[in-house]
């Protein structure tokens, strides 16, 4: 334990160098145990990022009540219910369904849930694999989301291309962010960047940055 201790708090020092005071790290904890959540903890981190709603619920039940939870993974139906109950903030919306979902859950628990929209930052690469609304769309889903009450629309999120430069697509979620901002002024975030290309993320603005096995070690 407190070898992993050291191994973690070592690690993380390395990247917490790199990244700027205003720019909030979110340690991406999705499929190690809570053990290394706990040390994080006492190594002073509050954010923690999960991709499957029963890890979060496990490990959010088990960590003091100011840690704050980001939940990152494909969104489904049938969980939106507990990932509501427990995330403070969902960075993958890319469905007015899902939207509409998390209104109606939100306002029967009178929370206001903390949304990022999702934009698929590879659409014009061929590949299809990543979840996001298409940036051609944005506009429209803007649009869908008017009126939902008990969601905040906090900004924006990506995830790069596997296997390209990084910076296009950054730029984009950057461009979308300012039209985000146009419309709601408030809505300044944008969770971009991971253990491979957060440095070029933070080139294009990112406020929020996702990392794991720069932190935790390969999955
Ligand atoms: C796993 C994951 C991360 C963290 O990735 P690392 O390469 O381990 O830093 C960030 N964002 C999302 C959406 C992820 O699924």
């Amino acid at each position: 334990m407190n070898e992993r201790r050291e191994e973690i708090r070592v690690a993380l020092n390395r990247v917490k160098n790199e990244i700027p005071d205003y720019v909030t790290l979110i340690v991406v904890t999705k499929t190690f145990p809570v053990s290394d959540v706990e040390i994080l903890y006492e190594l002073g981190e509050r954010n923690f990022g999960e991709n499957r709603d029963d890890e979060g619920v496990e490990k959010s039940t088990i960590l003091p009540k100011d840690s704050i939870w980001h939940f990152q993974g494909n969104l489904q139906s049938k969980k939106i219910r507990s990932i509501v109950s427990w995330a403070d903030f969902i960075h993958s919306l890319d469905k007015a369904s899902h939207a509409s979902k998390i209104n109606e859950i939100a306002h029967s628990i009178g929370k206001i849930q903390k949304v990022f929209i999702q934009v698929k930052l590879d659409s014009g690469l061929g590949s299809d694999d990543r979840s996001g609304i298409n940036p051609s769309d944005f506009n429209q889903f803007l649009v869908e989301l008017e009126g939902l009450k008990n969601i905040e629309i906090v900004g924006v999120m990506g995830v790069a291309p596997l296997g390209a430069d990084p910076a296009p697509g950054f730029e984009l979620l950057y461009k979308l962010s300012l039209k985000l901002q146009s419309i709601k002024p408030g809505a300044t975030f944008i969770s971009a960047g991971m253990s491979g290309d957060f440095p070029v993320a933070l080139q294009f603005g990112a406020t929020h940055i996702r990392i794991g096995s720069s932190i935790l070690g390969t999955r």
